[in-house]
């Protein structure tokens, strides 16, 4: 029998990367395509091209329809309104109902579509603003999320409680990973609304364009995790085929935002002045996720080394500069 897999946000950082693990590790392998399965990476055009771009998935019956289209036996659900810091302040309201009716549309539609297997996507930046550290899977609902992505946080959290309840009340086999930063090819590049490490890629080419100062905001010392998305494109694949259970998804490794700053750097070619603007917040020192159990789990796995990633990663920005989400 055929094996369906879609995989709902296709086209953007994370989809894109499940995309390329899937064709360019060897056929059969582990992380590479089996000859029963079809990959469809989704995106929100992919509907009713009639209706504005981002629907797709907000809107129940162009989800019933996509999934009468496809048939999918299996879905890795990555499709989300993702935003940096400043957006998710701005816009609360819009990331807490565009996200809840996303999941509720494709948590249902694989529901009713008999979906044999449902994989979803969390964030470590959902669980509580006061918690123990390291986070692991079992606090996510230990207290508020920190006030800034309040919205995003709580939509996320509820694919979890959505899980448990659709396994216990229906017996779907419904579950989510939880990764840690991601970076890596077909980032979101946005000077204003990206992550920490796509938007200092792009100040650091301009800076280097222009031949003006590498300023890099705070005070470089916090501690993050991040998670290559190649990295994590295999990690998807792995717990599509071979794992049932909720796992947080990263490298145990903490980075300072100095350490990346540096390698950007130096990936970048940049050589000009290099600073740091200590006025600017730094936020959390570190909040690590505990990644054990999945290593424990998983067996033999290899994270790419951070510096080869990050090489990557602006290898893919200067080569596709044009066509980036800048
Ligand atoms: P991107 O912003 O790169 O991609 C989002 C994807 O979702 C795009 O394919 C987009 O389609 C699609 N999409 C958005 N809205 C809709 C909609 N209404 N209907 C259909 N499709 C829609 O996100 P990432 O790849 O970075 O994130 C993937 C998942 O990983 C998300 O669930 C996110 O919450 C999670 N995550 C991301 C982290 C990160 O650091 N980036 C960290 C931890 C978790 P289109 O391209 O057509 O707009």
């Amino acid at each position: 029998m055929s094996t369906v897999i879609l995989v709902t946000g296709g086209t953007g950082l994370v989809g894109k990367a499940i995309e390329y693990v899937i064709e360019n590790e060897p056929a059969g392998s582990r992380f590479g395509k089996r000859p029963n399965e079809k990959w469809i990476f989704a995106s929100s055009s992919e509907g009713d091209l009639r209706l504005n771009r981002l629907i797709l998935f907000r809107d129940p019956e162009q989800t019933r329809k996509l999934y009468e289209k496809y048939q999918p036996t299996h879905v890795i659900h990555l499709a989300a309104l993702v935003g940096g810091l400043f957006k998710n302040m701005k816009y609360k309201l819009t990331f807490l109902r565009d996200n809840i009716l996303i999941n509720d549309n494709i948590l249902h539609s694989s529901y009713q579509h008999k979906t044999q297997k449902l994989v979803s996507c969390l964030s470590t930046c959902v669980f509580p603003d006061k918690v123990e550290y390291p986070l692991t899977e079992l606090n996510i609902h230990n207290g508020p999320p920190h006030e800034s992505n309040f919205g995003y946080a709580h939509a996320k959290r509820m694919v979890d409680v959505q899980n448990h309840a659709y396994k216990e009340e229906f017996g779907c086999n419904f579950t989510s990973a939880i990764p840690t930063n991601v970076f890596g090819p077909h980032d979101n590049y946005d000077l204003e609304d990206s992550h920490v490490i796509p938007g200092l890629i792009h100040k650091c080419y301009l800076a280097k364009k222009n031949n003006t100062p590498f300023v890099v905001s705070g005070t470089g010392k916090p501690l993050r995790q991040f998670i290559y998305s190649r990295d994590l494109a295999k990690l998807f694949i792995w717990q599509l085929r071979e794992y049932d259970d909720v796992r947080a998804f990263g490298e145990d490794e903490e980075v300072s935002i100095k350490e990346v700053a540096d390698a950007i750097v130096k990936a970048v070619g940049f050589q000009g002045s290099y600073t740091f603007d200590t006025s600017r917040a730094d936020g959390q020192y570190r909040k690590p996720a505990s990644n054990k159990k999945l290593l424990s789990l998983i067996g033999d796995f290899k994270f790419t080394p951070f510096e080869e990633a990050l090489d990557e990663s602006v290898k893919w920005f200067l080569e596709n500069y044009d066509a980036a989400r800048i």
